[in-house]
């Protein structure tokens, strides 16, 4: 039975077949996934365990299992990883791996999954069991998920010398209508599908926006306003319109909802600045709930101002760079914009 040399468990899966470029392994585990780790490294992970901590240990096991899906299907090489420079997620993030796993392994709407606890340390980025654990106790508390009886089977593994007996926790998992309902809003979520295509680290920022778009405007500039939800929405990106969500809106809690929109759920938000703009009471109040955020990420992109005419925004340091309506078209707008989009995923 051979062993991994990031995770060390041994299992009867786990493959090490020897790849002759610079004289590599590839490594294929059940917990970690599929990897390439040069030869020294191997001797370095496996005969002195010590050497590395559980913490950097369940680092790299959740790179690895972040890096699966690379492009032109190459084997994700550890090598030359600083694994100082990555985090484990918290526990919201942990949270929306362990929902988007289930979501992923059920078939109906009350369906269970069953996977030993160990091996779902990598999806969810938790360093041992205890944090699996923990997690699940949380999100069951939360009325998120649902996770009947917690059994432990009894296997029998091959050691060097000999059979030992070990307990395996698994665990059957299924979602509630909340955990649903977060999952379904994860689905819509491009930039996590995006982020493992990358050497995705897992301590960026780079949260999951429900829009890459809000546009905040006033009636008089909704011609410029649809024309440019138009053309980002035909290149497939997520566009917050007042005009493709009616339905949706239709007898919410417009602050509430708004509030929740141009001050968190969006990638960016582009403004038409105008003086119809600074006078109506709700663009203030979306001008608002945008520039707290981008108070909150100071240093980060966030909003972009279109002027319209003369108007200045209030509170908007006069450094911050606008586009003119009068120098561009929404044409060349929508491509700088596009630009933007691309570069920030
Ligand atoms: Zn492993």
């Amino acid at each position: 039975m051979e062993i991994c040399p990031v995770c060390l468990i041994r299992h009867k899966e786990v493959t090490v077949i020897p790849y002759d470029y610079r004289n590599y392994y590839i490594i294929n585990c059940p917990r970690c996934g599929k990897y390439r780790i040069s030869g020294s490294k191997y001797d370095l992970f496996t005969k002195d365990s010590e050497n590395i901590s559980e913490l950097d240990r369940a680092k790299y096991s959740y790179l690895i299992k972040q890096n699966q899906k690379t492009e032109n299907n190459e084997v994700f090489n550890i090598n030359n990883i600083n694994i100082d420079e990555y985090k484990l997620p918290g526990i919201e993030e942990q949270s929306d791996n362990l929902i988007r796993w289930i979501g992923k392994n059920i078939d109906t709407l009350d369906g269970h999954k069953q996977i030993e606890s160990l091996l779902l340390t990598s999806e969810i980025g938790a360093k041992n069991i205890n944090g699996v654990n923990y997690l699940v106790k949380f999100l069951q508390e939360n009325n998120e998920i649902d996770s009947i009886d917690i059994t432990q089977q009894l296997s029998i593994n091959e050691k060097d010398d000999g059979f030992i007996l070990s307990k395996t926790d698994i665990l059957s998992l299924g979602l509630k209508p909340k955990g649903w309902v977060r999952f379904e809003k994860l689905k819509k979520c491009r930039s996590m599908e995006m982020k493992s295509f990358k050497n995705a680290k897992p301590n960026d920022e780079d949260y999951c926006y429900e829009y890459d778009v809000a546009i905040s405007f006033a009636g008089t500039e909704r011609e410029y306003a649809e024309q440019l939800a138009t053309l980002i929405e035909d290149k497939g990106y997520k566009v917050f319109y007042d005009k493709f969500f009616e339905g949706k809106l239709w007898g919410e809690d417009l602050i509430e909802y708004f509030h929740e929109i141009y001050g968190k759920n969006s990638r960016y938000c582009v403004i038409f600045v105008s003086e119809e703009y600074n006078k109506r009471m709700w663009t203030n109040h979306e001008r608002k709930s945008a520039q707290e955020r981008a108070l909150k990420e100071r240093g980060k992109t966030y909003i972009l101002p279109i002027k319209v005419d003369d108007s200045e925004l209030p509170g908007m340091p006069s450094t911050i760079k606008y586009l003119l309506l009068s120098d561009h078209s929404i044409e060349d707008i929508a491509i700088i914009l596009l630009e933007k989009l691309k570069t920030s995923i």
